[in-house]
């Protein structure tokens, strides 16, 4: 046997089971595909039940002392900016009273510090399939590492390679997943002019913008939208206004910075609607 478990996928699930395994004393070979984490803008908030076991691992400290923001509560507004409800957290355990903001990344190395001596991480090794023995039981996992393929042999295989887990597939272990007829595009603002310490959740006829402070000055924004075209919508509907978040071309021509990656790859994690949408924002924002 190579390993009692063998993770595969490294976002904040198999982290987090590796982190959980590992304590435990058993020996874990933790399988991430992507030689670098990926910088994507998703994930960055966390809620009170979530900092609950990151604290008892002690990388909600971590994720404090390397700059992140405590947010006191999340707030429906309307569109003018006015609350239509709150959830106020100062009503939890003392310790509990706080959503934590920082970057994704941040998240992930996090956790990945915190890992145990017992877990083996590895990068650049992605998992192709599932293995079985005679009985057809799940037996490990076949993975391709540096343009070689080997068999890695566990009692256990945690399938945590997202949302669309094609080992999960592979295992037949059915999953309902509802789909949801909005647009998403998530990205932050660079010299964001200094907004309140909440998670804001602005409601409108045309869908959900959530806007939150990120450490450095920046604020994280994520836009949910039903229509086609979102030109004109996201920039414009922003309570602070347009001019202030969006209008100066400044300000876009840095996230046109951060994007460069989508102009040569055709796809960006920072803006998922793709380059293109990027400038159908940018086109939006003198409206
Ligand atoms: C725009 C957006 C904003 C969000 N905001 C929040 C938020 O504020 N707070 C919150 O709590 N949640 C948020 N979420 C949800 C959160 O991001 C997800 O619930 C979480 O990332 C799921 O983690 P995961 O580890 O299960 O999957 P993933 O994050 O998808 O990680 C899967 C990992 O497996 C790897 N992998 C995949 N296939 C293989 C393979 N064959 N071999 C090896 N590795 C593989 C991938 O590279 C990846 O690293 C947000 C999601 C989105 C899209």
């Amino acid at each position: 046997m190579d390993a009692d478990v063998v993770v595969c996928g490294a976002g904040v699930g198999g982290l987090a089971a590796a982190c959980a395994l590992g304590a435990r004393g058993f020996r874990v070979l933790l399988l991430e595909k992507m030689a670098e984490p990926s910088r994507v803008a998703k994930g960055e908030v966390l809620q009170p039940g979530a900092l609950r076991v990151l604290r008892e691992w002690g990388v909600a400290q971590r994720l404090e002392s390397r700059g992140g923001l405590r947010l006191a509560r999340l707030v429906a507004r309307d569109t003018a900016g006015a609350p239509l409800m709150a959830l106020d957290y100062d009503r939890l355990r003392e310790q509990e009273r706080w959503l934590l903001a920082h970057d994704y990344p941040v998240i992930l190395e996090a956790l990945a510090d915190r890992l145990d001596g017992s877990v083996e991480f590895r990068r650049g090794v992605l998992v192709r399939d599932l293995l079985r023995d005679a009985d057809g039981r799940v037996a490990g996992v076949r993975v391709a590492e540096g343009g070689q393929e080997r068999e890695v042999r566990a009692s256990l295989v945690v399938a945590a390679d997202g949302i669309s887990s094609r080992l999960r597939k592979s295992a037949g272990i059915p999953a309902h997943r509802d789909e949801y007829p909005h647009r998403l595009a998530a990205f932050d603002i660079a010299d964001a002019p200094r907004v309140e310490q909440d998670f804001s959740a602005y409601v409108s006829e045309r869908g959900l913008r959530l806007r939150y402070p990120l450490p450095g000055g920046r604020c994280g924004c994520t836009c949910r939208w039903v229509r086609t075209s979102c030109a004109g919508w996201i920039p414009t509907a922003w309570p602070a206004g347009s001019s202030t978040w969006c209008g100066t071309r400044r300000r876009w021509n840095r996230w046109r910075t951060r994007c460069g990656r989508a102009r040569r790859t055709g796809r960006c994690c920072r803006c998922p609607g793709s380059w293109r949408r990027a400038w159908a924002f940018r086109a939006g924002a003198g409206r």
